[in-house]
């Protein structure tokens, strides 16, 4: 990084260039939403103190804290400006211009790329609440300041007071300060235009907006501006949505209106004390399917210990949003050692089992509101259905399917379809596919239309892995149709000696892009389709695997023709005249693409496309050769 002496104490600094350009979005994206400043400054107070408060419990050597935990906001009518101070952890010199100015974080370039996108798409809304999301927060100060300056003590041990300051305009500088207690002090000087925040009425009225979740004391110009409360230690009948509200937005970064779509707030007191305040929110995180994913705050005692605890939740619960606080947890062991605690697997069983229950719950009490948690988190669950296997169980409850019984977009649960099973169904029945519209399309299902068997759509590529982990649920098979033999004893027999000739004639023109071709006994009303064997993976399956590694062979299929079809019976009449004809074999390999066309996918469009026309132009010439027939 080049820096540049600007006197002889006072460094100047770039911006590296992912800040310029992140500062320059917040600050023209939020045009609308100018206060939010207050927020995200009080908020980045708010985690100071917490931090604070961990970092003088396991360190003996810290610099001590003058006083009780507070955040004292000053305005300055005539100099146009707000000072936001904190007594919690405070920053060093290193710490001022990584934090402030590099934004070393990773997420910097995938909040540009999230950005982008957003905007590209007219979701503005969504756009600002990314930036509480990835933590560009400090630099919204810039949208209402033409200059911010923060002055430092850090509590670390040996320590000086540091002061950066910046106008968001490509540089900023570092100098040597005077603050003699620990904590930090942000200056906004106001811009003209939004010198009017430099009032004191206009700031409590946001904070009385913001900031009631806020665990400490706020002062304005000397007088308390709300009311510190940890939610999760109350009874939960003494926590208005409103409060969740503000909560669930403080602990998601989310903007104001949004709130979470199921809470969870419950306390256990053995095996393990703990509190527990969990939401699922109503939108999915940036991060769904991101490695790094953000988990559950830690607080021992009130002391929030770790800001993402991943052992405090299993994977596939990575969209919750919350806290847990217990009182059996020891503040002076590592953080490592805590996350790997008996206390904290305990807890997370717990919770585990709890959010589970809640989830049941709100299924059967409020589908709509359900399906839309399905709709956004269902991926998530099936996740843990095949990752999870000590609670597969109670998640395979939880999981929505669509059928042939459903109306598009409407689901199944496992056990209404087990319910709904009629005389003489012995297992439960699916079907996966790329689409509804192709699954629904598929010859598979004419068997189970006919007799009154409900089939379940698998389109979704991880329903496969679903299968796979649970192969059975309420003592009951789950069977794919397009495996292996089926026979429900619907389909008409046909007369198979009449039809024997066109499988030789189909072996012979598909050679080995089959395993082999027989008469079907699930088919009614199409020629064919093609069987998987028993324990091959299913297509969605089979494509995945191929997209990884384009070398995997597919695995043979079956190709089932249906012996009273009058196709097959023509085919068969052909071949007995001439078995080895190009005509022959373009009307096998016709067959064989439309059994493939059936499923949505084909291998290569260009042949398919090149049959097509020999079938036209055969098609048309004797249609005008006997135009009488039309
Ligand atoms: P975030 O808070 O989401 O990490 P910000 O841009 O708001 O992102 O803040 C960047 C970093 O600056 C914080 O992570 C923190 O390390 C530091 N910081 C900001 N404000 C304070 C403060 N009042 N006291 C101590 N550190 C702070």
């Amino acid at each position: 990084m080049s820096t540049t002496e600007t006197s002889s104490a006072s460094t100047e600094y770039p911006f590296v260039a992912e800040v310029q350009k992140v500062l320059t979005l917040v600050i023209d994206s939020l045009y609308a939403n100018k206060e939010v400043f207050l927020r995200e400054l009080v908020s980045n107070a708010s985690d100071a103190l917490d931090k604070g408060r961990f970092y003088q419990l396991s360190h003996e050597d810290s610099k001590k804290q003058d006083g009780e935990a507070r955040i004292d906001i000053k305005v300055d009518e005539a100099a146009k400006s707000i000072t936001i101070d904190d007594n919690g952890i405070g920053l060093t010199r290193e710490e001022v211009i990584e934090n402030l100015g590099t934004i070393a974080r990773s997420g910097s370039s995938a909040f540009l790329e999230q950005y982008a996108e957003l905007m590209k798409s007219a979701q503005k809304d969504q756009a600002i609440n990314l930036i509480g999301q990835f933590g560009v927060g400090f630099y919204s100060a810039f949208m209402v300041a033409a200059r911010v300056d923060v002055h430092s003590l850090s509590m670390k041990a040996g320590s000086e007071a540091v002061i950066w300051r910046s106008t968001g305009t490509g540089t900023f500088t570092v100098a040597p300060g005077d603050r003699t207690t620990v904590g930090t002090t942000i200056t906004l000087h106001l811009k003209e235009e939004h010198a009017d925040f430099a009032r004191a009425w206009r700031l409590k009225d946001i904070i009385a907006r913001y900031s009631n979740y806020i665990g400490f004391p706020i002062n304005l110009d000397g007088e308390r501006a709300n009311q510190p409360v940890a939610l999760w230690t109350l009874p939960k009948s003494q926590v208005s949505e409103e409060q969740h509200n503000e909560f669930f937005q403080h602990l998601s970064g989310g903007t104001a209106g949004d709130s979470p779509l199921l809470t969870v707030h419950f306390g256990v007191d053995a095996p393990v004390q703990f509190q527990s305040l969990v939401y699922v929110p109503e939108k999915a995180p940036f991060d769904l399917f991101q490695k790094e994913r953000t988990s559950l705050r830690l607080y021992a005692k009130r002391v929030l210990i770790i800001e993402s605890c991943e052992k405090l939740s299993p994977t596939w619960l990575r969209f919750l949003r919350g806290v847990v606080d217990s009182e059996d947890l020891s503040l002076n062991v590592s953080r490592e050692m805590l996350q790997e605690s008996r206390v904290v697997t305990q807890i997370e069983q717990m919770v585990t089992k709890q959010v589970i229950k809640s989830l049941k719950e709100l299924g059967e009490s409020d589908p709509a509101r359900y399906k839309t948690f399905w709709n956004l988190f269902g991926k998530v669950i099936k996740e843990g259905v095949s990752t999870d296997w000590k609670n597969k169980d109670a998640l395979l409850d939880l999981c929505r399917f669509e059928s042939l019984n459903t109306p598009e977009g409407e689901f199944t649960t496992l056990a209404s379809y087990v319910k709904s099973m009629p005389e003489g169904q012995e297992h439960i029945y699916y079907l996966t596919g790329i689409s509804r519209r192709s699954v629904s399309a598929s010859p598979h299902l004419e068997a189970f239309k006919k007799k009154g068997f409900d089939v379940l759509f698998l389109t979704d590529p991880i329903d496969e892995w679903v299968v796979q982990a649970a192969p059975e649920f309420e003592k009951k098979k789950l069977k794919s149709i397009a495996h292996g033999d089926i026979d429900l004893g619907v389909s008409e027999k046909g007369d198979e000696e009449a039809a024997k000739p066109a499988l030789a004639a189909i072996r012979q023109a598909l050679g080995d892009r089959i395993r082999e071709v027989r008469f079907s006994n699930r088919l009614t009303d199409s020629p064919s389709c093609l069987v998987a064997s028993d324990g091959d993976p299913g297509s969605n399956m089979e494509r995945l695997l191929r997209m990884v590694d384009e070398r995997a062979e597919q695995r043979k299929r079956v190709l089932e023709v249906n012996a009273n079809h009058p196709v097959i019976l023509n085919i068969a009449k052909l071949a007995l005249s001439e078995l080895n004809s190009e005509r022959t074999k373009l009307y096998c390999e016709a067959l064989y693409d439309q059994a493939l066309l059936a499923e949505g996918v084909v291998e290569e469009p260009q042949d398919v496309v090149r049959r097509l026309s020999a079938l036209l132009r055969e098609a048309t010439a004797s249609a005008s050769a006997s135009p009488d027939k039309q």
